[in-house]
């Protein structure tokens, strides 16, 4: 069945909105406490496809060696599932292109690895911020990228974007 890949830097809302897709309280633990998701998880939905939840990345009190042997697990699971159709890349709405974010999409990107961006905790920002951080965001790929991702605009906490996200996967699933 297909696999699709949900990431993102601790804390960035990922256990929120895979609740939200998932229309299932409790079905991934949601966590005040960062990186509390060390294993990858899988959700089977509808009988039809398996939504992934891969460990966050760049968690800072995470140990070097911890950190490393994450990436490691991340990248040869992203390089190696031939079921993996595409990966989700969250990103908080409210903050600048980060670094290691910036990274880790470029090397998906160098991988071949289809994927798209879900912008994170819209419900905290005003409509306008929203569009000009999309647009510095889509920008900066712009840098590396001629193509950009298709993106998708995101709150859990007001049930915004899940009818994008489970149809364009549908849409996918369909084609298979
Ligand atoms: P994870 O570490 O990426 O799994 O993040 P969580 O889903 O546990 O969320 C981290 C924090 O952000 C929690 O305090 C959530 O309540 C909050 N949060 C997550 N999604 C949203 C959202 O859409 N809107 C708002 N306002 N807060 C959110």
């Amino acid at each position: 069945k297909p696999e699709y890949a949900f990431i993102g830097r601790s804390n960035v809302g990922k256990s929120s909105l895979i609740n939200m897709l998932c229309n299932h309280k409790g079905l991934a633990k949601t966590s005040a406490t960062p990186g509390k998701t060390l294993l990858i998880n899988h959700f089977i939905i509808n009988k039809e496809w398996y939504l992934v939840d891969l460990p966050g990345y760049g968690y800072a009190r995470r140990s070097k060696s911890v950190q490393q042997k994450l990436q490691q697990m991340i990248m040869s699971y992203i390089l190696q599932r031939e079921q993996l159709i595409n990966v989700f890349v969250l990103i908080d709405i409210r903050h600048e292109p980060q670094k290691i974010d910036v990274e880790f999409i470029d090397w998906l990107g160098q991988s071949n690895i289809p994927f798209s961006i879900v912008f994170t905790k819209a419900d905290k920002l005003t409509a306008s911020k929203i569009s000009s951080n999309v647009n510095s965001y889509l920008e900066k790929l712009k840098e590396t990228w001629e193509e950009l991702p298709p993106y998708f605009v995101t709150s859990s906490e007001k049930c915004i974007g899940r009818d994008e996200i489970l149809d364009y996967i549908e849409q996918i699933n369909k084609k298979l």
